[in-house]
């Protein structure tokens, strides 16, 4: 976690912004460790599960727990705080199906003082 600031992983509570200006990932990794929910949808279980080769209730069971608001599912995290999924510095092993909420940061939403924790760089 950068700086120590408690950062949100949870899109729905964050501001959404507008499609310009749109920055570029620089797989960080940044944003897989900060402390939130990484929430997934019914369908984006389906998938992660799928793709992972596991029974939907497993991967629910194994993989997921109550979000903080408890409206839904989040992905569970390592006792190091990062997300399960994360290998490495920057590696995400579900990265072809990987949830919405991942793929949205930080152009389809952020959070005040993002700019501090994401490497992404401006490009238009
Ligand atoms: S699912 Fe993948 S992209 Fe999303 S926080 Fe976890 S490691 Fe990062
Ligand atoms: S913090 Fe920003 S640059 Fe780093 S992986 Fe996440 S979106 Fe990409």
């Amino acid at each position: 976690m950068a700086n120590g600031i408690i950062l949100m992983k949870n899109a729905s509570q964050l501001d959404k912004v507008d499609s310009t200006p749109r920055y570029l990932c620089q797989r960080c990794g940044n944003c897989c460790r900060w402390p939130g929910d990484v929430r997934v949808t019914e369908e984006e279980v389906g998938k992660i599960a799928r793709f992972l080769g596991m029974r939907e209730t497993d991967f629910v069971e194994r993989c997921t727990r109550l979000n903080a608001n408890r409206t839904g599912l989040s992905i569970i995290d390592k006792p190091n705080g990062e997300c399960l999924f994360l290998e490495g510095v920057n590696e995400c092993r579900i990265q072809p199906v990987k949830p919405g909420q991942c793929a949205g940061f930080p152009n389809d939403w952020n959070f005040p003082g993002w700019r501090e924790q994401c490497e992404a760089i401006e490009v238009t």
